[in-house]
């Protein structure tokens, strides 16, 4: 068998999620050593629905989402079983109550997914993830269900073949027909307490498939609310629920701010290149990348406090308190940048968070966060205004200059990426917001601390084939300068999330709501309107 790994440093664009097939279960709590007679291989039944030992198999808590397999690879680890190739052993733990899954989680939901028809999309999954299941992952799981039906058959169809004559048609199904029966997973037992099983879990995890750094994090910080608040977010509230042992208050307050963070940050659901000026704040949702952004975001607005805490600064969060205030200092900070609230400057995603080709930045994104964070800790409540008389000018700047501006970002050092593009940022609005400045693209690079000759930056196209990068970027210069203006300000609208409805003639000087006599504006322009 050729390694099913993923290969280090990949996206998890198109990964199979299969974190329904084993539920997980709090690995910490207990500490006893247990011994008996345990089975000695893993055969296909363990699986079946009802299964005894289905219905003791956990994940460790900590364990990363099982969503990291393309679907070539389940299909292949499929294959293999039912061909009789070698699979790597299991390596499990008994716990008194549990039997956890410490190496072999892709592989045992792979198989469980071929049983069940479900490769992130049917029964189990949707009662896991209750509705939140991403356009993008059912679009994978048919593509998975496809393939395998292709190269390996229904699971049903090949037990169907069991005991059945060979006939010369049926050869090669029987063959898998019968290793279905017979065969079974080597496993490995670890022996010892639960420490002893973590320490095993770390081992395995450097050697064999490398966690990501992100990971790693969020599995150190797992009891600290920055870890358990973006794991909440990214399933908006559904799917394992870390922060099950809180009080009943925290998992409700919980429950409903990452519905909203989750709408705010990650709807609607696009595929880039976007073709499309209806984007998400916080680019398209893959797990990792998600998660990865969220822990920068919630590190960024997590406290009321001067500067920044790193997720290693949060103590454990053993209520909830600790998590719930984290996730009502971000929705302080979202709901000013995107969304229909009052005090919301509806920032239009196409213009300040992706680039003239379709393309996410998380830096431009981050750096905004960070610059209304740093107005709202410091009550600078006129900054709001200020940023709206600089708006259209700023939109301008950035429709021309922000491709430059982020490929610049990226040749800074790591850790000033944000708060360098956060500062520029600053210094755009004071700026724009005197009447008629201008700011040529080289003062806004010498703010970066950067200098240089300014190249043209475009790809050279030697094809006539037109790519997809090509026909976002063509979208984005057809549709931007058509997209709705706020005709308070000035600036863009994003018409479908961030749109308030004004009376022209006021209320209070007899305006009537009627269709005449309103327009579409900012909900912050509205706010501030006199
Ligand atoms: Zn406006």
């Amino acid at each position: 068998m050729i390694g099913y790994a993923p290969k280090e440093g990949f996206r998890l664009a198109n990964r199979v999620d299969l974190d329904a097939m084993i539920p997980r279960e709090d690995f910490g709590v207990m500490d006893d050593t247990f011994n008996m007679d345990l089975m000695s291989d893993f055969p296909l039944r363990n699986l079946a629905k009802d299964a005894p030992v289905l219905k003791l198999l956990r994940k460790p808590d900590f364990q990363r989402e099982t969503n990291h397999w393309t679907p070539e690879q389940v299909v292949t680890l499929i294959e293999s079983f039912v061909d009789s190739e070698v699979i790597p052993s299991l390596i499990l733990w008994k716990a008194p109550s549990f039997i956890f899954v410490i190496d072999g989680g892709h592989r045992l939901s792979a198989l469980r997914a071929w049983m069940e028809d479900d490769y992130g999309d049917k029964h189990i999954s949707r009662a896991f993830y209750k509705t939140e299941i991403s356009e993008k992952q059912l679009k994978i799981a048919e593509a998975t269900r496809k393939l395998t039906e292709k190269r390996v058959g229904r699971y049903t169809d090949l037990v169907a073949q069991v005991g059945l004559p060979v006939t010369g048609t049926n050869t090669k199904m029987h063959k898998r027909a019968q290793v279905l029966a017979t065969r079974a997973l080597p496993l490995q037992w670890i022996q010892g307490n639960a420490a002893a099983a973590e320490t095993s879990f770390y081992k395995i995890n450097s050697q064999g498939t490398p966690l990501d750094d992100i990971e790693t994090m969020l599995i150190k910080n797992r009891r600290g609310p920055i870890a358990i608040a973006a794991r909440a977010i990214v399933r908006a509230g559904s799917g394992h629920k870390y922060w099950s042992g809180f009080t009943p208050e925290c998992v409700a307050e919980i429950e409903k701010i990452t519905v909203q963070l989750y709408e705010n940050v990650f709807k609607p659901e696009v595929d880039e290149p976007a073709k499309t000026l209806e984007l998400p704040v916080g680019g398209s949702v893959s797990p990792l990348d998600a998660l990865s952004l969220l822990v920068e975001l919630l590190c960024i607005t997590g406290t009321r406090q001067q500067g920044v805490k790193s997720i290693a600064q949060y103590a454990e969060d053993s209520t909830g308190k600790a998590t719930v205030a984290v996730l009502r200092n971000c929705y302080e900070v979202l709901h000013r940048i995107s969304g229909k609230d009052s005090g919301s400057l509806g920032l239009h995603p196409a213009v300040y968070f992706y680039n003239e080709r379709g393309k996410y930045n998380r830096f431009l994104f981050l750096a905004m966060v960070s610059l209304v964070t740093e107005k709202l800790k410091s009550n600078n409540s006129g900054w709001f205004k200020e940023f709206t008389s600089a708006r259209s000018s700023l939109e301008q700047f950035l429709i021309t200059n922000k491709s430059l501006i982020a490929m610049l970002i990226v040749t800074l050092w790591k850790g000033q990426r944000i708060y360098k593009t956060r500062d520029l940022l600053d210094y755009l609005v004071n700026e724009f917001k005197i009447p008629g400045k201008t700011v040529s693209v080289e003062e806004a690079i010498s703010f970066l601390g950067l200098s240089g000759r300014i190249v043209d930056v475009r790809n050279v196209t030697t094809t006539p084939s037109i790519s997809d990068d090509t026909k976002a970027a063509v979208f984005m210069r057809e549709a931007l300068p058509k997209a709705m203006h706020c005709p308070l300000c000035g600036g863009i609208l994003d018409q479908t999330k961030s749109v308030s409805y004004d009376h022209i003639k006021g209320i209070q000087s007899g305006g009537l709501g009627d269709a005449d006599n309103l327009q579409l504006v900012h909900p912050f322009c509205n706010s501030i309107k006199n």
